[in-house]
């Protein structure tokens, strides 16, 4: 016999938490089933822990600044070990919250990995439940490449439990995560060496945001090598970590090598082929607009789909689907248009729409681009002059903003409101007649010419 429900979520990070309580509200009965720490991976190896380590960095870069705004600080060195008790300590209460919240909703949770064992019952630990709605929000997990030694290397899951903080770092990947992971070691103090398969960081961002980026880093002090194929990792006799390229170039001396070449699905443990579900070549699970995939009655949302790999995004995936399935709301679904997101790297990039590429290549000469390099006020009575760049990519003539990127200090905090004006098509002349405030970096995105 199957216990039953009208709502079973596999998975209990930042989809599965949102859907499985938005359905609740609405008064279905549902099964969350979650076989990790509640929250999933922002709360417990992604957002949650890299921000409160972002914000460490920017902490030490502030302390830096202090003698030239008049401060004589002795600061006696940083404790990576009292750190990182003290965001252990934070994500557990977060875990402590997300399960309260779930009870306050209503939502039973069962603790195992969850397994279809056809298109509407799902196993647990032996046990049986049955829905006519399933939601699968397993997300991913970093890959590893199958190299020889790639076991030496650590992935953004092993960063987030070093006890102590590692020397000399190898980052290998060009995405969001090396560049943020980077970003931090070098803040703290480490010696950071980021390896690139081609020749950019954050390779699918306008250009001027990488080139930014990578100059910046750079100037930093930040060692970036390019064009590097890695064939193996390998432990010297010293005990330090290094890798081999496929050209017969190799590099040792490292404490800690970081694999952030990209994620893949959770869906290995899913039994997925008790079902109707269908994968995509990568492994993604296929959905249509409305995050039904191809088993009618088994939906997908977040990180285990082919859509933005971003936590609102998945909560709002989710919610929608709930709202749909529960509250009658038949055409509830999640417009993935002019996407805002926030790289937090050092310096900070904020973007959402168009790059000027994708402009470009989709209305040629339409587009018009307005750009402005400036130095931040923070940096006014220092000698380090780090830059800010603004950029709006418009397009016809009536200037319709379809892309607005920053990079440089605040960028993180300023781009969810300019995110409002481009979703709802704010023009340059809305952008103009916006009066600015002063002294900001952001007053500079208004007054652009
Ligand atoms: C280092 C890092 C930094 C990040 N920073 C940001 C950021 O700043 N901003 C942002 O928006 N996003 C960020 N992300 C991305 C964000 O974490 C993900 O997009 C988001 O967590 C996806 O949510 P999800 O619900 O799809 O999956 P997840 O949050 O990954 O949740 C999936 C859950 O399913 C569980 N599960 C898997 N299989 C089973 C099974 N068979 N049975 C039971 N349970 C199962 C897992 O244990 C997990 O808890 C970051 C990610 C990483 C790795």
């Amino acid at each position: 016999m199957s216990k039953k429900f009208d709502f079973i979520v596999i998975g209990g990070g930042s989809g599965g938490i949102a859907g499985a309580r938005r359905a609740a509200e609405h008064g279905a009965r549902v099964l969350l089933v979650e076989h990790g720490p509640l929250g999933g991976t922002c709360v417990n190896v992604g957002c949650v822990p890299k921000k409160v380590m972002w914000n460490t960095a920017q902490v030490a870069e502030t302390l830096q600044l202090a003698s030239d705004y008049g401060f004589g600080v002795e600061t006696g060195g940083f404790q990576w070990r009292k750190l990182k008790s003290a965001r252990d300590a934070y994500v557990e209460r977060l875990n402590g919250i997300y399960a309260r919240n779930l009870d306050g909703s209503g939502v039973s949770l069962v603790r195992g990995t969850g397994r279809f064992v056809s298109d509407h019952i799902v196993e647990v630990d032996g046990e049986r439940y049955e829905a006519p709605h399933i939601l699968v929000a397993t997300g991913g997990q970093p890959t590893v490449p199958d190299l020889p030694g790639a076991e030496l290397g650590i992935t953004s899951d092993g960063f987030f439990t070093l006890a102590e903080q590692p020397h000399n770092v190898l980052v290998i990947g060009a995405g969001y995560i090396a560049a943020e992971l980077a970003g931090v070691l070098h803040g703290l103090g480490s010696q950071v060496t980021i390896l690139l398969r081609k020749d950019r960081l954050l390779r699918s961002f306008d250009h001027t945001l990488h080139e930014v980026l990578m100059e910046q880093m750079e100037a930093a002090g930040i060692r970036i090598l390019r064009g590097v194929s890695v064939s193996g990792l390998q432990r010297s006799a010293d005990g330090s970590l290094g890798f081999s390229a496929s050209g017969g170039d190799s590099m040792h001396g490292f404490d800690c090598i970081i694999w952030a070449i990209g994620r893949q699905t959770s869906v290995a443990s899913l039994a997925l082929e008790n079902t109707g579900v269908s994968l995509d070549d990568d492994g993604f699970i296929e959905i249509d607009a409305f995050q039904n995939t191809s088993a009618p009655g088994i939906y997908a949302v977040g990180d285990v789909t082919r859509k933005p790999p971003l936590t609102p995004v998945a909560i709002a995936a989710a919610r929608r689907l709930s709202e749909r399935l529960f509250n009658d709301r038949a055409d509830a679904m999640l417009d993935y248009d002019n996407i805002p997101t926030v790289v937090f790297s050092h310096p900070p990039i904020g973007t959402v729409g168009l790059t000027e590429e994708e402009a470009r290549e989709r209305h040629g000469d339409a587009v018009r681009v307005y750009q402005s390099r400036f130095v931040n006020m923070r940096y006014a009575v220092s000698a380090h002059k780090p830059p800010t760049v603004v950029k709006l990519v418009t397009v016809g003539e009536e200037e319709r903003v379809v892309g607005c990127h920053v990079i440089g200090d605040g960028a993180d905090e300023m781009l969810q409101g300019f995110a409002v004006a481009v979703k709802m098509g704010a023009t340059k002349r809305d952008f103009d007649d916006t009066v600015a405030i002063h002294p900001t970096a952001a007053e500079e995105l208004v007054t652009l010419r």
